[in-house]
């Protein structure tokens, strides 16, 4: 696998160029670029409904999605041929916006088997269940996750905020190298917001690079971003640094969406 170009530099961790994307016969992402460094943190910002989950969504291969035109590339490699099993592997997280439950499959196991298989795909061993164990519930405590949470199912009965805490288990104990986190702000009260936060900054690393959804900027005052992009229209029609978000936040998205739609029509 060609890794490096001849220059010696790496390809970006993700591409995605020029994206169309159609659900149930809308088009939804309309010529979509994205380019995301290891050791970056992206912010995708956008009204309701401008395609952000559509977005993170795609990069990791939820079904139900139609890509029309465009490409995704993760090293370089075209992860739209891939399974979302396959991407997984390769070190693509995805934390769900709505985290989906599911009966009778233990949180324990879940990650366990999950870890195993990751491991399996980067040719290392399986972890013994002592090691495993002592490194899930040291990563699940620093994330104030009661242990009991552990042994339940995966998000059964869980509460809105328990959900986004596990998804950030998932995130500490996969140890992908590139984290797409969809609205993980959500329904978390502030002393949760902190927690969850100190979860994602923890992942920061030289080598990886994190992707956050978010509609509102509260959770890059926990989370700075290095780059902030405006979804509107199915296309990244601002991008800037940590002060867009925090513009956004006093003067909303309607005059993007004016300028935007100004500019079309010149
Ligand atoms: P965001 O996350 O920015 O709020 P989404 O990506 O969830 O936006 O949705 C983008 C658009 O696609 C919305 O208009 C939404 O109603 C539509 N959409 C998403 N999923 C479906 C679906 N399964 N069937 C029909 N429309 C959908
Ligand atoms: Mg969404």
């Amino acid at each position: 696998m060609a890794k490096s170009s001849k220059n010696g530099t790496k390809p970006a961790l993700l591409e995605v160029r020029n994206l169309y994307v159609s659900v149930a016969e809308n088009e939804i992402l309309a010529g979509l670029d994205l380019t995301v460094h290891e050791g970056e943190v992206h912010a995708i910002m956008g009204p309701n409904g401008s395609g952000k989950s559509t977005l993170a969504n795609v990069i990791a291969g939820k079904p139900g999605y139609k890509v029309t035109a465009g490409e995704v590339l993760f090293e370089g490699r075209n992860v739209l041929a891939m399974t979302p099993d396959l991407r997984a592997r390769a070190g693509i997280f995805l934390a769900l916006q709505y985290p989906i439950e599911l009966p009778g499959i233990r949180n324990r196991e879940f990650l366990r088997t999950a870890v195993d298989a990751i491991r399996e795909s980067r040719g290392e061993e399986k972890l013994a269940i002592r090691e495993f164990n002592k490194l899930l519930e040291a990563k699940a405590k620093t994330l104030g996750f009661d242990a009991d949470m552990l042994k339940r199912n995966v998000n059964e009965g869980f509460s809105g905020g328990e959900k986004k805490r596990n998804e950030v288990l998932q995130l500490a104990v996969l140890d992908p190298k590139l984290a797409v986190l969809d609205e993980t702000d959500s329904g978390l009260d502030i002393d949760a917001l902190k927690v969850v936060s100190d979860g994602v900054n923890a992942f920061r690393a030289p080598d990886k690079a994190i992707v956050l959804v978010t509609h509102y900027q509260r959770i890059l005052n926990y989370i700075t971003p290095d780059f902030v992009h405006v979804l509107i229209g199915g296309r990244i029609v601002r991008s800037g640094g940590r002060e867009l978000a925090l513009e956004l936040e006093s003067r909303g998205y309607d005059w993007l969406r004016e300028e935007t739609v100004g500019a079309s029509a010149e």
